[in-house]
Parts: C-alpha cells; structure tokens; sequence
C-alpha cells in the first residue's frame, strides 16, 4: 500500500509481440525506419531543456510515490547526467529500505525477527538508529514497529480492524525491542511477529541522499520532491528563492499557504494521503502505536527542518502528539519548525517560526 515501489515487473517485450505476423512486421518495420530517420535528422532535443525560468525539471514515479526534481543553473548536459544520478540514488534507497520488497534489507530484519541479526547498509542502519531517536524523544509517538498494526489497516477497501486483531498486534508494537549494533552495523528485533515499517522516515532520507549527490554533481540551485517530502538548495534564479506549496487539508485544489526556502527541507503529513470515512468518522494512514488507531489531534503537519529525514520523521511524530506535545518537543530542536492545522482546521506556527518563510497562498 504506501511506502515504496514492490518488486518491478521484469521487461516482458520478446520479438513476437512486437511482429505478430509478416505483414505487420514490414509495416512494423517501415514504421520504425520513419521513427529512426526521424530521430537521427530531428534537431537534437533529446537532451534535457530548461523551462523559461531556466529550471530543468523531470518528474518519475519512485518509492510508490511522485518524485520530481528541479534543477536551475546548469548545462543541458549537466543537468540531464545530475538528475539521473539523483532518481537512480532514490530508487537505491527504495531497494535496501521498502517492506514491499522481499529483498530488501528491511524485509530481511523482519523475515529473522526473534531469531538473528541482520548485517544492514550504513543507510539503513543510520535510518533505523534516527527513528529510535524519535521514538525515544516522543516516548513512541513515532514507532517503526507499527508494521504489525499499520498491516490490519485496509485504507483502499475502507475496513477497520477488529478489535481482537489490534489487541494482539499491538503487543507486536514496540520500539524497545530493536537492537542496534553499530559495531557490527547490524539490527535485531527482538521478538518474532514483529513487522519493521521505514514508511514514515526513508523517503526523508533518500531526499537527502538524492540531494547529496546533486551536491555532488556540482549543482548549486534544486529542489527534490518525494510524496510529500522536499529539499530545497540555492535559489531557483539569481536572487529568486524557491517556492513550495503547502496543501489545503480539505480543499485538494487549494494551498494552505506557501513556504519560501534556500537551504531547508519541508515534510507534511497529512489524514488527507490515505484515508476513508465511515460513521462521519475519518480513518487514515497516520496511526497512534498506543492505540493502533489514526491519531485525532491534527488534519495536517508541515516541518521545516535542516534535514529532510527529520523533517519526515517529526512530521508524522508531531501529527501523533497533536499541537501542544507537538510543540513542545519541537521547541527542543535547533532548526526545526512546525505548521499544524489542528482538528478543528486552525492554523498554528510553533512559536520560533522564522520570519518572512510563510507565504499566504
Ligand atoms: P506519507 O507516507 O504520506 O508521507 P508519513 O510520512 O506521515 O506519510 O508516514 C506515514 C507512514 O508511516 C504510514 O503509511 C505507515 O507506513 C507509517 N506510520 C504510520 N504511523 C506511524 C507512526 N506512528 N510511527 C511511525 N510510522 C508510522
Ligand atoms: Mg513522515
């Protein structure tokens, strides 16, 4: 359901679907000499071109979601080589993190639960050793045991679990019982039938990684997307800042406002990405480890924040605290600052919000 790409399909095209009989395959191939010919004496735009403002932009689908990225100030050659190299480093992150995927890492820890530790990527372990950071720093708001209990919940088919089921699953829910050794760069959870879920946390950091290897490349102005995760660097033009939107929690079509950013990353969670309603009731994606039910207090939670792991991990961490926890714990943290639209649908900025950020829409 949410978090990361399964398995891809592998290529299935062989020579008889593309020639199913003769004649179509002469008409087939005259076609494709068109095309060749075409191509070879067709001025050369398949490099990468700048929109007007001159960003290159290329959108694809990664880690089950939308990922676009933005790039100004560059070479066609540049941008297209650096853009690659930034998708392709986000799609690794999704390999080694994605639950989905029976060989990832992940699935791995999960797959030896109760019996052995699993040797796992700086990634991953650099991954798994944050989140129990905010877990401990929001006494398990934020919980990447929740597998076992996110799991019950069928969002597409609007079902809610049954109460047996959340009782015994969420004695499978609990962030005490990963071990960590970094020695060793390995990770064991403690007790079979637990479920490790990074959906609230990896696409975070492969946005920073994506970023790094921008940095990399030698580009100085960009902006990654992933879902609801985004990272700006630089400006967008000289002396034009980039800007990032900030979804309307119940009006789809509309921004809530608009954020103004250099050097920063921005997550928002919100219980608009996957949800039902049922009994006038909202049920979505976002879950309290207590509970095993959708948290209550908020309808969405904007972070900025240095880092964009951090920004990911606390936007869901504050959206289970609801504001006044939320606040708080954000208080505590140098650089980061935090949106809430509450349940009632008030808008709050934590109080060090940084002046001239927030934009109305
Ligand atoms: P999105 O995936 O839409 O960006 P979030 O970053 O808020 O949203 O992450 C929500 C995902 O994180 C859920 O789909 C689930 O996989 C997982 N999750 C849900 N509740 C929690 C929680 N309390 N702590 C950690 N992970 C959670
Ligand atoms: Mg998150």
């Amino acid at each position: 359901m949410n978090p990361f790409t399964r398995n891809p399909k592998p290529e299935t095209r062989n020579s008889s679907f593309l020639f199913p009989n003769p004649q179509s395959a002469i008409r087939n191939f005259s076609l494709a000499a068109a095309l060749l010919l075409l191509c070879l004496f067709a001025p050369s735009n398949l490099q990468a071109q700048p929109d007007q403002g001159g960003v290159f932009r290329q959108s694809r689908i990664l880690m089950g979601t939308s990922a676009e990225i933005s790039v100004s100030r560059a070479t066609p050659k540049k941008a297209e080589d650096a853009l690659e190299a930034a998708f392709q480093e986000v799609e690794r992150i999704n390999v080694l993190m994605s639950h989905y995927r029976p060989d990832s890492e992940v699935s791995r820890i999960t797959r030896f639960a109760g019996k052995r530790e699993i040797r796992v990527s700086p990634e991953t372990l650099e991954v798994i050793e944050r989140s129990l950071y905010f877990s401990r720093l929001s006494e398990g708001a934020f919980d990447i045991t929740i597998g076992p209990i996110f799991r019950l919940w069928n969002f597409r088919e609007g079902k809610i679990p049954d109460d047996q089921s959340l009782r015994e699953n969420l004695k499978r829910v609990d962030y005490r019982k990963v071990r960590v050794d970094r020695a060793a760069s390995s990770v064991f959870l403690e007790d079979s039938g637990m479920e490790l879920d990074l959906g609230a946390i990896a696409k975070g950091h492969a946005v920073d990684l994506a970023c790094a290897v921008l940095q990399k490349k030698g580009m100085e102005g960009f902006l990654v997307k992933l879902g609801g995760e985004i990272k700006a660097h630089g400006e967008k033009g000289p002396g034009v800042p980039w800007i990032v939107g900030i979804q309307h929690p119940r009006l789809p079509s509309e921004l809530l406002a608009k954020l103004q950013v250099r050097n920063a990353a921005i997550a928002t969670s919100g219980d608009y990405e996957k949800f039902f309603l049922q009994g006038g009731e909202r049920y979505h994606h976002i879950l309290n480890p207590s509970t095993g039910m959708p948290a209550q207090e908020c309808q969405s939670v904007t972070i900025l924040a240095p880092r964009s792991m951090d920004a990911d991990a606390l936007a869901t961490t504050v959206f289970v605290l609801g504001p006044r926890k939320g606040f708080s714990l954000i208080e505590k943290l140098p650089g980061v600052h935090a949106v809430i639209v509450d349940r009632r649908g008030s808008v709050l900025t934590s109080p060090g919000w940084p002046a001239g950020v927030l934009l109305p829409p």
